[in-house]
């Protein structure tokens, strides 16, 4: 007989005894399940690890963005306290490296409050490591159990992470995809009925997708969260993530392993699983909420407007040939839109206070002028 993992043997008995369960509710068992989830039980990070993110690319992603929060706390007035809230920090490398640049301004550097939200130990300790007891840096579960006040947060590949529900478009309306057993191994199927009055929720292009489409979608309760206390504490947020600009119909399930595409339905928990993060959908969500949005644009254009070339020139300059090189690539990497880059694919989406008008880097810029009217 098969012997599976713990957490496969756990998820085929909740199939077993209650019947297939929606593509959500298998992400989240397998990123975050509280003793078995891959974030919970490894750090995936890094080059022996299973994936590589900006932060993890080069400091100057986190420099540039400790220099983002310092325009952020300049357009809020500056308040003599404000708190500096990282969602899901992996290594902690990119709250490091912002801090590291923020020391040019101390009263900034000595108004900040470090908050973490982080759901996994080992990460939670690696973060700890990385940040040493410099000074004081407080952990969370939740965003909403961080204390009221001012704030400026930032989520790099966070959103991503989060449960994602796929939707299956039939004849008969859209259907929430499911996970089962099958043989012997998990398959997609989906569920008998349709999700009632679905279709009136959607965007025109989404409704206009052709039979067999998939529309992914994530319960707004984070986004709303973090705008609701935008609004009512004031501050401003960065999301930056792997994603799609409008609202659209697609696939983009996907689990990542050792650096290689993976079978979300093999091994679970032994792979990083994420969907595309939908921007469209995020920024109408905090809109509502009563929030102002800006962008969304693309991480390299983002990263060249707050001057990644010249902190990338002055690198150069104090490395070794090797290092130069190494500098040249990581650029390169951040900003170029080719099939390596990660310059389009990722865009930047910034939240604020209605009273904060633009923030640094995302505001649309004036179109060029245009060739003459004939
Ligand atoms: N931002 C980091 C890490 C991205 S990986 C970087 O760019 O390198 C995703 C991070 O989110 C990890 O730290 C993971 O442990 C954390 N995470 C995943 N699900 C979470 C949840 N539900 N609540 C809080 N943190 C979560």
């Amino acid at each position: 007989m098969t012997e599976f993992s713990p957490l496969e043997a756990h998820i085929r008995h909740l199939i077993a005894t209650s019947g297939p369960m929606p593509v959500s509710r298998y992400m989240q068992l397998c990123l975050t399940h509280p003793e078995h989830g891959y974030y919970v039980a490894r750090d995936p990070l890094g080059r022996e690890g299973d994936f590589t993110t900006a932060p993890e690319v080069s400091q100057m992603f986190g420099e540039l963005l400790g220099l983002w929060a310092a325009s952020v706390w300049s357009a809020m007035g500056m308040p003599p306290e404000v708190q500096l809230i990282e969602l899901g920090p992996g290594r902690g490398t990119m709250m490091n490296d912002a801090l590291r640049a923020i020391r040019i301004l101390p009263a900034f550097h000595e108004a900040i409050h470090v908050h973490l939200v982080e759901v996994s130990p080992t990460l939670r300790a690696r973060q700890r490591e990385t940040l040493g007891d410099t000074r004081p840096v407080q952990w969370h579960h939740l965003l909403e159990d961080i204390p009221p006040g001012p704030a400026i947060i930032l989520a790099n590949e966070y959103f991503d992470v989060l449960p994602v529900h796929q939707m299956v478009k039939k004849d008969t309306g859209w259907h929430e995809r499911m996970i089962d057993v099958d043989d012997d191994i998990f398959v997609f199927t989906t569920a008998p009925d349709p999700a009632p009055r679905f279709e009136v929720l959607l965007p025109p292009q989404v409704r206009a997708a052709p039979s067999g489409a998939i529309f992914e979608w994530r319960a707004p309760t984070e986004i709303m969260t973090l705008a609701r206390r935008i609004r009512d504490h004031g501050g401003a947020a960065l999301i930056i993530d792997y994603g799609h600009l409008r609202s659209d119909a697609g696939d983009t399930l996907q689990a990542v392993a050792q650096h290689s595409y993976a079978n979300p339905l093999r091994s679970p928990g032994q792979a990083d699983i994420t969907a595309h993060v939908d921007f469209q959908a995020l920024a109408l969500a905090a809109e509502d909420v009563g929030v102002r949005t800006h962008g969304p644009v693309e991480q390299g254009v983002f990263l060249n407007r707050l001057g990644i070339d010249t902190r990338a020139q002055t690198l150069i300059k104090h490395s070794s040939n090797v290092g130069a090189g190494d500098v040249a690539s990581a650029l390169l990497r951040l900003t170029d839109s080719g099939n390596k880059g990660m310059g389009s694919l990722f865009k930047v989406l910034g939240i604020s206070h209605p009273s904060i008008e633009t923030l640094a880097a995302l505001s649309d810029l004036p179109l060029p002028p245009g060739p003459a009217a004939p």
